[in-house]
């Protein structure tokens, strides 16, 4: 059983309440905009009131636990709190494309992935839509939904944010991008992401802990992180390794991502306007094997 299956009614409903309080001066995640997004304000994301979905599908291509046979029920929601110079997915990311829907459409998509046969819904960067979510969780569990909840982040989280979904969210999917906040400035125009990143990464781990499957090789409950390997060790593999061996736990499951190619504004920058060498993501396997982080998907080639 999920875990906001557990909760009290009530509870559910208090933290969507207290989440949709944060919008009028929103600090939802580390910009801390300040602006009134119920009143039409827009901060850096560009997200509004309403929630923005660009698409809802059961995917394949996740974690093979995530994934299953039967797919996981990805939303991509519209938006992001980051400005990833290479970001693969900059039509929805940056561009803002999708449609707006309110808490009753967001809840209808995730009980049709329910129907379609989906082993949990996965939300892709829900950071700035958090308190949408759970409106729509509200009114989703009232027509029988009862899926584990995924959440696809980039990682740069603010606590009180994150508090909200202490015993609502089972299995956090947090990017780990950067070790250098002058590298996360630079390529990604976020202040401190270490710092939020990594904070918000231990608090992750302290409400899930480490990654629990069923019988079915399915995932119920638990913490993944992701690292992308990009070119020339600007993601500070070795920092990040670091960090979670000795600060997260040796049981975490890492997925080392080898699939960076230079997408958006990424050409335009000669240090990204490559792929990784099987050299660069053979040292990101060795530093992983050096710090005892043996649970995890890594790839076979680049
Ligand atoms: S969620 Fe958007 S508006 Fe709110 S603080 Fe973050 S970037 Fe600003």
């Amino acid at each position: 059983m999920p875990s906001y299956l557990k909760l009290d009614r009530a509870e559910l409903e208090r933290r969507a309440t207290k989440a949709h309080e944060r919008l009028k001066k929103c600090d939802i995640c580390p910009n801390n905009c300040g602006v009134d997004r119920l009143a039409g304000q827009v901060g850096l994301c560009r997200a509004g009131a309403d929630v923005e979905v660009a698409s809802w599908n059961l995917h394949n291509g996740e974690e093979p636990p995530i994934s299953g046979e039967r797919g996981s029920g990805t939303i991509f929601l519209s938006h992001c709190t980051m400005k990833c110079a290479y970001c693969q997915n900059w039509p929805i990311s940056q561009k803002g494309n999708g449609k707006s829907t309110d808490a009753s459409g967001l809840a209808g998509m995730m009980l049709e992935l329910k129907s379609r046969g989906a082993h949990n819904v996965n939300f892709v960067t829900p950071t700035h839509y958090m308190p949408q979510i759970l409106e729509a969780l509200c009114i989703a569990v009232d027509g029988g939904f009862d899926l584990p909840i995924v959440w696809n982040t980039s990682g740069y989280e603010v606590m009180p944010a994150l508090r909200l979904l202490d015993g609502i969210v089972d299995i956090y999917l947090p990017d780990m991008r950067y070790a250098c906040d002058r590298q996360a400035k630079k390529y990604s125009g976020v202040k401190m992401y270490s710092a939020y990143n990594r904070a918000g990464v231990k608090e992750m781990f302290r409400q899930v802990g480490d990654l629990v499957i069923d019988a079915d090789g399915i995932a119920v409950r638990g913490l993944i992180v992701r690292h992308l390997v990009l070119p020339g060790g600007i993601s500070g593999t070795e920092e990040i390794m670091k960090f979670l061996a000795e600060e997260v736990s040796l049981g975490v499951h890492i997925s080392l991502m080898d699939q960076y190619f230079p997408a958006y504004r990424a050409e335009t920058m000669p240090e990204l306007a490559r792929k990784i060498t099987p050299e660069e993501y053979q040292t990101a396997m060795d530093i992983m094997e050096r710090y005892g982080l043996h649970e995890g998907w890594v790839q076979e080639h680049v």
